[in-house]
């Protein structure tokens, strides 16, 4: 997939070039995995370029810092002025934006104390994330081997980087295997969520989705989705869910920000209802994508136009 880049790229509280956003090797996040980030989405909408939950994002990010003691120079206003400046420098309209917080260059040991937080906001364009044709028809799925880390070990409501070393192995695995993706199980057993996604399941019409308990990021689509779920009158229960489950669902579908809705239209090739996107996931996909239209109204915050 062809990424277009922008041109700037904002680092505390400066533009610089793209090409000089680098840093040195011997930076702690290199060698410990020491970063935090956020995936955000500009969509082309009624209201021309807007930025979706901005805010809900930025407060995500400034959590994911807090809870590993990273000191943060900006508060989440300041953080969503800057975004839009990075969008707004970079001429773009639709495009992805990947604010992203880490320990620099300074002490050599595990200790972080000594390196200093930096603070980069990149931004490019970004196709499909789960490949042409997924959000019509589906994709084909498995369950992984490996567990999402359990509640001890990593905090699963941070966005960070070291996270995301699990998140390879369930989406190498998944790929070396003819998967597009991999759900992954918590400590117990059940349901998590997919290497980059929430997941959600439609059961006898009730909608069914992991609680933040079963080791998952606080997805913000996720959150849309039961929303937009609530207002459609569905029932929505956070709820641990047995892997079985995913085999006998009526209908089983990812959430996120790459991901958007996407319907899973098998997994561990054990068909998921018919085998295509149901009826439930097309309809929350079109209030979804309703709200960039202006079809669907969005709820406060949800829309913050780049002009
Ligand atoms: N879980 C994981 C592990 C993710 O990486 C993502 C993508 N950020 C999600 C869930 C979905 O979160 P969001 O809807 O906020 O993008």
């Amino acid at each position: 997939m062809a990424n277009k880049t922008g041109e700037y790229v904002w680092h505390n509280g400066k533009f610089i070039h793209w090409n000089d956003a680098k840093i040195h090797i011997m930076s702690h996040v290199i060698h410990y995995g020491s970063s935090v980030f956020e995936g955000i989405r500009v969509y082309d909408t009624h209201l021309g370029p807007a930025v979706f939950r901005l805010k809900d994002h930025m407060k995500r990010l400034i959590n994911s810092a807090k809870m590993y003691r990273m000191e943060l120079n900006w508060n989440a206003d300041e953080f969503c002025k800057v975004s839009i400046d990075t969008v707004r420098k970079n001429k773009f309209g639709a495009c992805y934006i990947r604010p992203v917080v880490f320990r620099g260059y300074g002490g050599f040991g595990v200790n972080p104390f000594n390196n200093p937080v930096e603070t980069y906001i990149a931004t490019w364009e970004w196709g499909k994330y789960l490949g042409e044709g997924a959000l019509e028809n589906g994709v084909d799925v498995c369950v992984s081997s490996w567990k999402r880390f359990a509640p001890d070990t990593l905090p699963a409501l941070a966005k960070s980087g070291a996270n995301y070393m699990n998140s390879q192995l369930i989406k190498m695995e998944a790929i070396i295997n003819g998967y597009v993706e991999g759900i992954a199980l918590e400590n117990h057993g059940f349901i998590s969520e997919g290497s980059g996604e929430n997941i959600f399941l439609i059961r006898r019409g009730v909608v069914l989705t992991p609680p933040l308990s079963s080791s998952i990021l606080p997805g913000i689509t996720r959150n849309t989705v039961i929303q937009i779920c609530k207002d459609l009158g569905y029932e929505v229960r956070e709820v641990m869910i047995p892997r079985e489950t995913l085999y006998t669902a009526e209908e089983v579908f990812f959430t996120g920000t790459a991901a958007e809705i996407t319907p899973i239209r098998s997994v561990d090739k054990i068909q998921v209802g018919a085998g295509k996107r149901g009826p439930i996931t097309e309809e929350l996909q079109n209030k979804f994508f309703g709200i960039f239209t202006g079809e669907y109204k969005a709820k406060e915050g949800w829309l913050t136009p780049v002009e």
